[in-house]
């Protein structure tokens, strides 16, 4: 065979923020952005971001820095997704609902050079940056608000502004071109629900490959108009900042994700896709939300806790039309998606949305997805029954976690990466997650999982919410402790007895709750994920001695 170079000479690395020069030439005069009263084209959006990307290296960011931003789902935090790779640094987007501790934190792991701070958080920024400030040998990062676009509110923190960054900026100037596709392009530290937070580091060619097989996947056409609920904190939004400029898509952008501003914002710019935790599906359906009827179809993508089969049926009904997928930070977001197939259609609801709350096989930019023995790294037989650790490895798995040796060696093996969620695979190859394997719950040595008790006190009627943790038990070891929230508080239409008795009708007896807890609320984190460490503290002390 001839001999080729190993690259071709015309070689480019893949990344997603070349996404953005391509909006700039095919969708130039289409509306890239709304909120509020403003609106961007993507060639605004395109000039806009090259000028901050140059007033960064004139503030002297560098190849590699790191530039942090705490902020909701505002045009800025959009931009900052190409602006801060376009020049060269790699993007940190944090959690808003984080406490002061949590930021420094980041902050300091992340040895941020520039922080840009939403003028809604300059409380929780400024006492994060007191913190650092009395850490001796810790570098302070330059700090730049980003006040409200819409709505100037004239607060300040630090010397430097949003805009008068955007302004100040050379759109003609010259930007240092990637180099290399495996450079990092964004930083995004997990949520902590079962470890202290980890820097995971997306490449950019993870992060142009997942980009591109999420939207395939979920079939994303042309000038989708795609409404901001998932925080684009949350995994680069699933990655559809990049993909809403791959698409031409007009972002929807709002800072709450409350059901009125939900349904307003569908209305009001016909709004075609969406993403979501579960959670947002519970707090749609509040109210009359379960009456309502979209006048068009609304794809939403949904993941991050399991979507229990009857909520899943209850959304669709108002018209809501659900792809379910599973994912985690380290996955670049989604990394399992249930496929659709047509045969499905045929059925009836209650069966279709037991298979739509499988999670599915793995996302186009992974080689594979696999339930495996976590010991001997043997597959599991597709019985739908054998559990075993939820296992992938691709493109879309992270580059690895940033100064965290011991994390990396621990998070892969064989060549593949460990979710540390536990599962089954069924027959037609699907997978299903039970739990997360600190969730299991282990009853005179009989594994339970916590998810297949929360599926059955969804169907109670008279409950809107419920979770379930392990309870110490003298005999047992361990038990099964229900925490729900009935669907009318006032009312009081549910009592422990008679969801024991429901409990017993839908459920093997050793996977019973030993008790019942009736509350307004379960903990949420700002994902919608229940904080099960929280309650399990609670289960604890009302356990039997
Ligand atoms: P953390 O692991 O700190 O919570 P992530 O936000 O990355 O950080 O959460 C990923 C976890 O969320 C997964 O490991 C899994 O336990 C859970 N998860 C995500 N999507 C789903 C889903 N569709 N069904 C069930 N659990 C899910």
């Amino acid at each position: 065979m001839e001999q080729l170079p190993k690259r071709p000479a015309n070689y480019v690395p893949l990344s997603p923020v070349g996404f953005l020069p391509r909006a700039n030439a095919v969708y130039g005069d289409r509306t890239s952005v709304i909120y509020g009263r403003v609106r961007f084209t993507w060639s605004q959006t395109y000039h806009r971001c090259r000028r901050l990307a140059s007033a960064l290296l004139a503030l002297g960011v560098r190849k590699n820095d790191v530039v942090s931003v705490l902020a909701p789902n505002v045009p800025a935090m959009y931009e900052m997704h190409f602006a801060v790779p376009m020049a060269g640094a790699v993007l940190n987007t944090i959690n808003t609902r984080l406490d002061a501790n949590a930021v420094a934190t980041i902050l300091r792991h992340s040895e941020a050079k520039l922080f840009f701070v939403d003028c809604e958080h300059v409380r929780l920024a400024g006492d994060a940056l007191q913190i650092l400030a009395r850490q001796r040998g810790v570098p302070v990062p330059l700090v730049a608000v980003i006040d409200d676009i819409d709505a100037p509110t004239g607060v300040r923190l630090g010397e430097l502004e949003y805009e008068a960054l955007v302004a100040r900026g050379d759109p003609a100037a010259d930007l240092p071109p990637l180099q290399d596709e495996w450079d990092a392009v964004t930083l995004n530290y997990t949520s902590g629900t079962t470890s202290a937070p980890k820097g995971v580091l997306y490449s950019h060619r993870g992060a142009y490959l997942s980009t591109t097989s999420l939207l395939l996947q979920w079939g994303v056409g042309t000038e989708p108009v795609y409404l901001w609920t998932l925080p684009m904190f949350h995994c680069n939004g699933w990655t559809f900042t990049w993909g809403m400029a791959a698409r031409g898509g007009v972002n929807v952008c709002i800072r709450d994700a409350r059901p009125d501003d939900i349904y307003r914002a569908i209305a009001r710019h016909r709004v075609t896709h969406m993403c979501c935790a579960p959670v947002v599906f519970s707090i749609l359906l509040e109210g009359d939300g379960a009456s309502k009827r979209l006048d068009a179809p609304v794809h939403v993508l949904t993941g991050g806790a399991p979507p229990p089969a009857a909520l899943l049926e209850r959304v669709e009904r108002v018209g809501f039309k659900v792809t379910h997928a599973y994912g985690l930070t380290e996955a670049t977001g989604p990394a399992l998606a249930c496929e659709w197939r047509d045969q499905w259609d045929r059925l009836q609801h209650p069966e279709r949305a037991r298979l739509k709350a499988r999670q599915g096989v793995s996302v186009l930019s992974l080689a594979d997805a696999d339930v495996k023995n976590a010991d001997t790294m043997l597959s599991v037989p597709r019985d739908g029954k054998t559990v075993g650790e939820i296992v992938l490895r691709g493109s879309s798995v992270m580059k690895g976690y940033l100064n965290n040796p011991d994390a990396n060696d621990k998070a892969f093996r064989g060549g593949w990466f460990l979710t540390g969620d536990v599962g089954v695979v069924h027959q037609d190859g699907y997978i299903e997650i039970k739990d997360r394997s600190k969730d299991v719950i282990i009853s005179g040595g009989e594994n339970i999982c916590s998810k297949e008790v929360e599926e059955v006190l969804f169907r109670h009627p008279a409950l809107a919410d419920a979770a379930v943790v392990a309870m110490p038990h003298p005999r047992w070891g361990e038990t099964p402790c229900a925490f729900v929230v009935p669907r009318d508080a006032k009312a009081a239409t549910v009592s422990e007895d008679d969801v024991l008795a429901f409990c017993r009708k839908g459920m093997a007896r050793f996977m019973v709750p030993k008790k019942v807890v009736i509350t307004d609320a379960l903990p949420r984190n700002a994902l919608g994920k229940v904080e099960k460490v929280k309650l399990r503290e609670r289960a604890r002390k009302l356990a039997p001695t």
